[in-house]
């Protein structure tokens, strides 16, 4: 079986998904490229016992190059992205803040420390698109700018990054920081946004954070 140990990572990735309320069920999906191919998580399989050999080896056309299960069903909108855009890993999530702030703003602004550092700019909203459509990973690579999220109205989220970990943080964070712009929306008073100075001044290496 090819990339066996690279599969499982597909699987924990998106049971920490799960974790942290971005997606219930089978919902959701999860995508790494490795050179030419592809390695996607199944559709409609409960990740909780999802094993690694129902994870789906593609090639970049969407060709089954090595699986028992059918790829999932996004899988034309996210082999987009990966053809279009300098990234490795693609996450799909339906988390419900970022979905709550599509249905009332055009973008998530610049408001935290953490938006800036883990998801790197501010979040555009990208118009509906159905599900399961190519349109999905157009207008993520049209709204993605230098962040690594773009929010798709009234449905969902992508998520990228050079790997796992960068767009499972990017998820995560986005969540966190959805909810706080919403409970500040709510008390309509007059948002503070970081200026772009604030926001290149917090992302500017420091060499301090993180463990060496
Ligand atoms: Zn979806």
């Amino acid at each position: 079986m090819l990339h066996e140990e690279l599969r499982q990572k597909l699987i924990d990735t998106a049971l920490t998904m799960e974790r942290y309320g971005l997606i219930h069920m089978s919902g959701g999906n999860v995508s790494l490229r490795v050179g030419d191919l592809v390695l996607v998580t199944p559709t409609a399989m409960a990740y909780e016992t999802m094993r690694p050999e129902d994870i789906v080896i593609t090639d970049l056309e969407g060709n089954t190059v090595e699986g028992i299960r059918r790829p999932t069903s996004d899988l034309k909108a996210i082999l987009y992205i990966l053809k279009h855009m300098d990234v490795k890993v693609v996450i799909h999530t339906h988390q419900p803040k970022a979905v709550a702030l599509s249905l009332v703003a055009d973008r998530l602004p610049l408001i935290s420390t953490t938006l800036v550092d883990e998801v790197k700019d501010e979040v555009k909203v990208a118009p509906f698109t159905i599900s399961s459509d190519e349109g999905m990973g157009i207008e993520t690579v049209e709204h993605a700018g230098r962040a690594l999220c773009v929010i798709l109205k009234n449905h969902g989220v992508m998520a990228y990054g050079k790997d796992l970990e960068q767009a499972l943080c990017a998820a995560v964070y986005l969540e966190e920081s959805c909810d706080v712009y919403l409970q500040a929306l709510s008390t309509g008073r007059p948002i503070a946004v970081l200026s772009r100075e604030e926001a290149d001044a917090e992302d500017a290496p420091r060499g301090y954070y993180g463990q060496p």
